[in-house]
């Protein structure tokens, strides 16, 4: 068996450990005679998944009492909907635009009100994150949006904005349980589990209870309320118990690592080795600003879209995959997240370097 350095912005690598664990526990969970994706969502066995699955979060991210943990499907895009129709009381909302998962949210919302951008930084393809000290938000604001981490474009939040008493929703998907957090500053914080956390089909909200209630337009689809699921425990219909179960080891994974703490320290070793390298090379250039790289996803590019293509067969070959940026961006992406051991993001850099020696 021979495993790749898999650097794809997600679906993406998960621990080898974890994958181990799953593997060993396929044909027979628990001494069940049954694998998880056999057994029903209702059992006791399965009921104790999902419970120690949501305490093993909490613990990570140091939950409050007050807020719900819901494991829901539809992936994150299904929350650009979920967010608007569960929190537009006065039908307002301001939405800060960082790149395309942004734009999105921000384009659903306005299917139920108003969705107004009061920051953007389109104007350098996102490149960068605007000012958010002062940002002229409208009083009547239900909440201010972020997408913390920008998968595509490579940047990060390294400081929540000024919501000016309004209420934060952000999407995590692309750093989520990358480094500690304080949820108490967000009222909804929520991920698509598939690049940092587990398999995908299943995105996780942290929701702030006062949040959750009736009070959605009747046209709320039962199962994008809050509340169903809420209500429920996550457990309304049948929800996607293999993702679930895979979460579930990946947090019994973080927290014998050390816990959020210590991926912070080893995602900020890894991202320096590649960005330290970056800021030298004569070939390779990142295109993010430096003081708001993201610790997850790193974008760079050469200047020629042949020698690209070319580094991206190389290093294909070379057992360095999914490099190749986001289909509407080009050039080149390593997503590093916690599952990526630090060997790989060294062995990539003396790749890039023997590549740029033979090429430059
Ligand atoms: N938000 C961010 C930041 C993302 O990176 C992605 C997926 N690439 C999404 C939302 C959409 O996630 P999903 O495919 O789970 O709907």
């Amino acid at each position: 068996m021979s495993r790749v350095y898999n650097f794809s912005a997600g679906p993406a690598v998960l621990p080898e450990e974890v994958l181990k664990k799953a593997a060993a526990e396929m044909l027979d969970y628990n001494g069940c005679g049954m694998s998880i994706n056999e057994m029903s969502h209702r059992s006791k066995t399965f009921d104790s998944v999902i419970q120690t699955a949501e305490q093993d979060i909490r613990d990570l991210m140091n939950i409050p009492d007050n807020y719900k943990v819901l494991f829901l499907q539809g992936g994150a895009s299904q929350q650009f909907a979920a967010v608007p129709l569960n929190l537009m009381k006065n039908g307002k909302a301001a939405y800060i635009i960082t790149g395309q998962w942004a734009k999105k949210a921000y384009q659903e919302a306005q299917k139920y009100g108003e969705a107004i951008e009061v920051a953007s930084s389109a104007d350098k393809t996102f490149s960068y994150i605007p000012d958010c000290s002062d940002l002229d938000i409208p009083e009547d604001s239900d909440y201010v949006y972020i997408c913390e981490n920008n998968t595509i474009y490579g940047t990060k939040f390294k400081t929540l904005p000024n919501t000016k008493g309004h209420i934060l929703v952000s999407d995590v998907s692309s750093c989520f349980l990358s480094e500690p957090v304080d949820v108490t500053k967000y009222g909804v914080i929520y991920g698509g589990v598939q690049k940092n956390v587990g398999p995908a089909g299943l995105v996780i909200s942290i929701i702030r209870e006062d949040l959750i209630t009736d009070d959605v337009p009747s046209y709320t689809p039962t199962m994008l309320k809050w509340k169903t699921q809420a209500d429920n425990g996550s457990l309304y219909n049948t929800p996607n118990c293999w993702s679930i179960y895979m979460c579930g080891l990946v947090f019994k994974w973080l927290k014998e690592q050390g816990g959020l703490e210590e991926m912070k320290k080893r995602n900020e070793a890894k991202a320096k080795v590649l960005y330290d390298y970056l800021d030298q090379s004569k070939m390779f250039k990142g295109t993010v600003r430096k003081e708001d790289r993201s610790l997850m996803n790193v974008p760079f590019v050469t200047d020629s879209e042949e020698l690209n293509a070319k580094f991206i067969a190389e290093a294909t070959k070379a057992g360095f995959v999914s490099l190749k940026g986001h289909r509407t961006v080009g050039g080149m992406r390593a997503s590093i997240y916690n599952a990526m051991p630090i060997e790989g993001v060294q062995k990539l850099v003396e790749f890039m370097d023997k590549f740029e020696k033979e090429n430059g």
